[in-house]
C-alpha cells in the first residue's frame, strides 16, 4: 500500500501513535496495517543493541568498537570513514537494527566538551564531510544513520535546558554547516535533534532550524527524532518539524497530539506530513531488511587500520620508529588495559580488545612493564607510591621508556564536562620522574580530546592514538615500531592552557543561557586571527618520512563569484618511507569586508607517496569557499576583492599561497565597530556591548534562580536546589537510588550522566518520561510541594499516581477493544472486497 493510501486508513490516534516510539529502541507500528515496528540503536563508533538479556548500561550485544569520531576525524580520509560506516552497517544487518544513531556532527567549541570524543572536529568543512561519508558507508548498506545533535549541542553541562545565544552568522558558518554539508551530500535517513535551546526555543519545537533550514533551505527529506526525552510541548514540536519522539512516554504526548488536532491548535494536515515521512523510513527500512553475517575478524583489523591511519605524531627528534630489537620499558596501566572508547550511551561491547601488551608480545617484541598508576578507571588524585617507585627504579636499567598515558572515563564522558586540560596529576608526576632521569621517553596518550603538556620539552617523541577502538593497541604498536608510517593529523588545536581557548571565559555559560560572544572565532580560527601561539595547531602532523609542496598552480587570477576555482599543487615524498601527506587548503580574505577569520579551511586530500614519489593533487573550490552568511540577504554571500589560497600543512602553516580577485559581489563595508575578535588585547574577553553589536537584537537578560514560591514546571532540580532544602536532599536520594537499581560504583560515569539527566531534566518532561506514572496534575502536586505546601501538595501527588493507575487500566482495555474492532471490520471488509 502507498504511503498515502495506508494513511486514509489509519485512525487520528494511530496517526498520532505512530509519532512517539515503542520503548527505548523500537518505532511503533500498525498491526492491523501490516506497519512493521523497526529497531533503532546507539552508535555511533559501533552497534550497542540492547535485548533484554543486555539492558544494563554497559550491556549491549558483542559487536566491534570501532574508533571514536575524534579519532577517525585525525585520518582526514572520506574513503576510509567511509568503510568504517560499511562496517558498521553490515552489522547493523546482522543484528536486525535498522537506524544506528550517529553520526555526532557538534563543533568542538571547548576542548572541555565531555563529548567531544564522540565529535569530529572544530572546524565544519572536516566534521561535514567526515559525517557524508560515515553516513553513506553506513546508508549503502540500506542501514539508516541519525545525525546528530541538532544543532548547538557543543557541551554536556545543562545539556537539556541551556539556551544558546548565538547571532545566525556564527549559527550557520560555524554550528549548522557540518551538519548541512552532510544533509546535502549523504540524504541522511533521520537527524536527532539536541535537548537544548537555540536563542531561547527548544531544539524539538525550532521551525526555524526544523522546517525553515532543514526542509526548506536543504532539502531534508528523512524524519527528525527528538533526543531521548528532549520533547518539550509535543504538539509544538510536531508543527515544527518533529516527526518521532524517542523514546516512549507512555502515550501521554501523543495524547496532547490528538487533543491539539482536534481542538485546531494543530493542522491534521501537519500530522499527516510527519506521518508520511515515517511510513518512508519505516517501509524502506524493512525493505532493506536482508540475512547477514559480518566477518568479526575483518573488522577486527579494519579497526586496526583506521586507528593507524588516525594516529597523530605531534613529537619526534628520531627516536621513533623504535626498533623490535631493542628490550624498552613500557610504563602505564592504559599499556595493559587500554582506554579505547568514550563513556556514555556510546559505549560498546567489543568481541575482543588488543593493548600495546598484547600486541608487543603477538610481535615477540621485548620489553618489561611497570603499570607506574593505578588502572585508568581509578582516577586518584594521589600516586600510588610504590607502583611510581617501581617504575623509577625499573626506568634506571633502560635508555628507552614508553609511557602509556590518558585520560580516565571519569575525566571525559558524555553527561559532563572536563574542568581542566590536564591529564590526571598521577600521570604527569609519573612522565617528570621518569624524564629527570635522562633516559629517552615516548609518550603515547590515550584520550578523546586535548590535554595540555607541561612535559612536551623533555621527552623525545609523542604519538596521540587518541580512542582508537578495540584494537587500538595493536595500531600503537605498529606505528610506534614503524610497521606503518603515521599519517593522521589533528582535527584540533591543541592549546597552550584552557585560559587561552577562545570561549574560556563563556564556556559553559552561567546555567541558564551560554552565550557565543567568540562568534566563528572558533578554534583555529580565533588562534590564528588573534595570533595566539599554541601547543599544536589544528591540520598538525608528523610522519617518518617528509614531504614537500611545490607548483601552486592557477589557470588565471581573477574570477566571478560564481566560478569554480581550480588549481593543482606538487607534493613531493622527500624522505625514504612511504608515506601519507593531508594536504590543507585554506581561503584567507585579503582587506575583508566583513569581519572574518584569517583564513578557513576549504578542502583538503590525503595523497599516498613512495620515496621521491611526486604527485599533482588538483582541488576546486566552488563559491561556498569564499562566502560569509550575509544576514541581510539570508544567504551566502562573497565581497569582491583578493583572496589567497594557501596550501598548508597546518593551519600556522603557508607552505605555498596564490593571490586571486573575485571581480563581482558585495563592495559595502560591513564591518562591526568594534575589533574584538582580532586585537587580542584584552585576550579572549569580548565585552558586552561588542556581543550585542554582533547578536543584533536585545542579548536575553542573566536569569537568576527561583525562590522558593516561584517554581514552574519549566523549572528543573538543578534549578530549585539553591533555594529548596529538599531538592537538595531529593538530589542525593536519587544519586544513591540510581547507582543501586544500575549497578553502578560511585565514581562510574554513567552514575554521574544519569543523575545531571534527572537534576537538569523540566519538571514539564516527568509525565512522558515517567510514561504516566504522573500526569502534569501530579507535577503541580509535586510543585506544591517543593513551594512550601507539603502536605497539600503530597495529596495531590498520591492522588494523580492512583488516578493514573486506573486510567491506564480504562486506556489499554479501551485500546484492546478499538483494535479488536478496527481488525474486525478490516476482515470484514477484505472479505467484501474478495466477493
Ligand atoms: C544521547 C544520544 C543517544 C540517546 C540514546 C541521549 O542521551 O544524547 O546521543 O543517541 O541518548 O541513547
Amino acid at each position: 500500500m502507498k504511503n498515502q493510501e495506508l494513511i486514509s486508513k489509519m485512525t487520528l490516534e494511530e496517526k498520532a501513535s505512530l509519532c512517539s516510539g515503542l520503548d527505548n529502541w523500537h518505532l511503533k507500528g500498525v498491526k492491523r496495517l501490516g506497519i512493521p515496528s523497526i529497531m533503532i540503536t546507539d552508535g555511533p563508533h559501533g552497534l550497542r543493541k540492547q535485548t533484554e538479556s543486555s539492558a544494563g548500561v554497559h550491556d549491549s550485544v558483542k559487536a566491534t568498537c570501532f574508533p571514536t569520531a575524534c579519532t577517525t576525524a585525525s585520518s582526514w580520509d572520506v574513503d576510509l570513514v567511509k568503510e568504517v560506516g560499511v562496517a558498521l552497517g553490515e552489522e547493523c544487518l546482522q543484528e536486525e537494527v535498522s537506524v544506528v544513531l550517529g553520526p555526532g556532527v557538534n563543533i568542538k567549541r571547548s576542548p572541555l566538551c565531555g563529548r567531544n570524543f564522540e565529535y569530529f572536529s572544530e572546524d565544519p568543512y572536516l566534521a561535514g564531510h567526515m559525517s557524508a561519508a560515515f553516513i553513506n558507508g553506513v546508508q549503502s548498506q540500506g542501514i539508516g544513520t541519525s545525525l546528530k545533535h541538532f544543532a548547538c549541542n557543543s557541551q554536556e553541562a545543562r545539556r537539556m535546558t541551556i539556551s544558546a545565544v548565538i547571532d545566525e552568522r556564527t549559527l550557520r558558518e560555524i554550528y549548522l554547516t557540518a551538519f548541512e554539508i552532510a544533509v546535502k551530500d549523504s540524504s541522511p535517513y533521520t537527524l536527532m535533534c539536541s535537548y537544548n535551546k537555540i536563542n531561547g526555543v527548544y531544539s524539538s519545537e525550532n521551525k526555524h532550524l526544523l522546517t525553515e533550514i532543514l526542509r526548506d533551505e536543504w532539502g531534508f527529506d528523512g524524519i527528525v527524532m527528538s533526543d531521548w526525552g528532549a520533547v518539550n510541548v509535543r504538539p509544538d514540536g510536531v508543527d515544527a518539524g518533529l516527526d518521532l519522539e524517542m523514546p516512549a512516554s507512555g502515550g501521554i504526548n501523543d495524547k496532547l497530539i490528538v487533543k491539539a488536532v482536534k481542538d485546531g491548535s494543530l493542522d491534521e494536515a501537519v500530522l499527516d506530513k510527519r506521518v508520511d515521512d515515517l511510513l518512508t523510513l519505516i517501509l524502506k527500512a524493512e525493505k532493506n531488511k536482508k540475512q547477514f553475517v559480518y566477518d568479526i575478524d575483518a573488522h577486527d583489523e579494519l579497526v586496526r587500520k583506521v586507528a593507524r591511519e588516525s594516529s597523530v605524531l605531534l613529537k619526534n627528534d628520531g627516536i621513533l620508529p623504535l626498533s623490535s630489537d631493542e628490550k624498552i620499558l613500557v610504563v602505564g596501566a592504559l599499556a595493559d588495559k587500554p582506554r579505547f572508547q568514550g563513556a556514555g550511551s556510546s559505549h560498546i561491547c567489543p568481541h575482543k580488545v588488543t593493548s600495546i601488551l598484547d600486541d608487543l608480545k603477538a610481535k615477540k617484541i621485548p620489553f618489561e612493564y611497570a603499570p607506574g598508576y593505578k588502572g585508568y578507571n581509578m582516577a586518584s588524585k594521589k600516586s600510588d607510591e610504590a607502583l611510581l617507585n617501581e617504575a623509577v627504579e625499573l626506568a634506571k636499567k633502560y635508555d628507552k621508556i614508553l609511557i602509556v598515558s590518558g585520560l580516565p572515563d571519569e575525566y571525559e564522558s558524555e553527561g559532563f564536562d572536563r574542568t581542566t586540560l590536564s591529564l590526571p596529576d598521577t600521570h604527569n608526576v609519573l612522565i617528570d620522574k621518569i624524564t629527570a632521569l635522562g633516559k629517552k621517553v615516548v609518550v603515547d596518550l590515550n584520550m578523546g580530546s586535548p590535554v595540555t603538556m607541561p612535559w612536551i620539552d623533555k621527552v623525545n617523541g609523542v604519538l596521540v592514538s587518541y580512542l582508537g577502538g578495540q584494537a587500538s593497541g595493536g595500531a600503537a604498536v605498529e606505528l610506534l615500531y614503524g610497521y606503518d608510517n603515521p599519517s593522521g593529523k589533528l582535527a584540533e588545536t591543541f592549546p597552550l592552557a584552557l585560559e587561552d581557548t577562545p570561549c574560556y571565559n563563556y564556556f559553559p555559560g552561567d546555567k541558564f543561557t551560554v552565550q557565543h560572544r567568540e562568534s566563528v572565532y572558533v578554534g583555529y580560527r580565533y588562534y590564528e586571527t588573534a595570533k595566539k601561539d599554541v601547543l599544536f595547531p589544528f591540520g598538525y602532523g608528523l610522519s617518518y618520512t617528509s614531504f614537500e609542496y611545490s607548483d601552486l598552480k592557477i589557470d588565471k587570477n581573477e574570477f566571478a563569484s560564481n566560478e569554480d576555482v581550480t588549481f593543482s599543487v606538487s607534493v613531493t615524498n622527500t624522505g625514504d618511507r612511504k608515506g601519507k601527506e593531508i594536504v590543507e587548503v585554506y581561503v584567507s580574505p585579503i582587506d575583508s569586508k566583513i569581519d572574518r577569520p584569517v583564513k578557513e579551511l576549504k578542502a583538503f586530500k590525503k595523497v599516498e607517496l613512495l620515496p621521491g614519489e611526486t604527485k599533482s593533487v588538483t582541488f576546486t573550490l566552488g563559491k561556498r569557499a569564499f562566502a560569509y552568511y550575509d544576514i541581510d540577504k539570508n544567504d551566502w554571500s562573497v565581497d569582491k576583492g583578493e583572496y589567497d589560497i594557501i596550501v598548508a600543512k597546518n593551519a600556522s602553516d603557508a607552505s605555498l599561497a596564490a593571490r586571486i580577485a573575485i571581480t563581482d559581489g558585495n563592495e559595502e563595508n560591513r564591518r562591526l565597530k568594534t575589533d574584538s575578535w582580532y586585537n587580542n588585547v584584552n585576550g579572549n574577553e569580548i565585552p558586552e556591548e561588542d556581543f550585542a553589536e554582533l547578536y543584533a537584537a536585545p542579548i536575553p537578560p542573566k536569569m537568576s534562580f527561583p525562590k522558593k514560591g516561584e517554581f514552574t514546571p519549566d523549572h528543573c532540580f538543578d534549578d530549585m536546589m539553591p533555594a529548596s532544602w529538599l531538592a537538595r536532599k531529593v538530589s542525593s536520594l536519587a544519586k544513591f537510588a540510581i547507582g543501586k537499581i544500575m549497578h553502578v560504583q560511585k565514581t562510574d560515569p554513567s552514575l554521574l550522566m544519569m543523575h545531571e539527566t534527572f537534576l537538569n531534566s523540566p519538571l514539564r518532561s516527568i509525565p512522558a518520561t515517567s510514561q504516566g506514572i504522573l500526569s502534569p496534575n501530579g507535577i503541580d502536586g509535586m510543585l506544591l510541594i517543593f513551594n512550601g505546601h507539603f502536605f497539600k501538595g503530597l495529596g495531590s501527588v498520591l492522588k494523580d499516581i492512583m488516578a493514573q493507575g486506573k486510567v491506564k487500566k480504562a486506556e489499554e482495555k479501551a485500546l484492546k477493544e478499538a483494535e479488536a474492532a478496527l481488525e474486525k471490520e478490516a476482515a470484514e471488509k477484505e472479505k467484501s472486497d474478495k466477493k
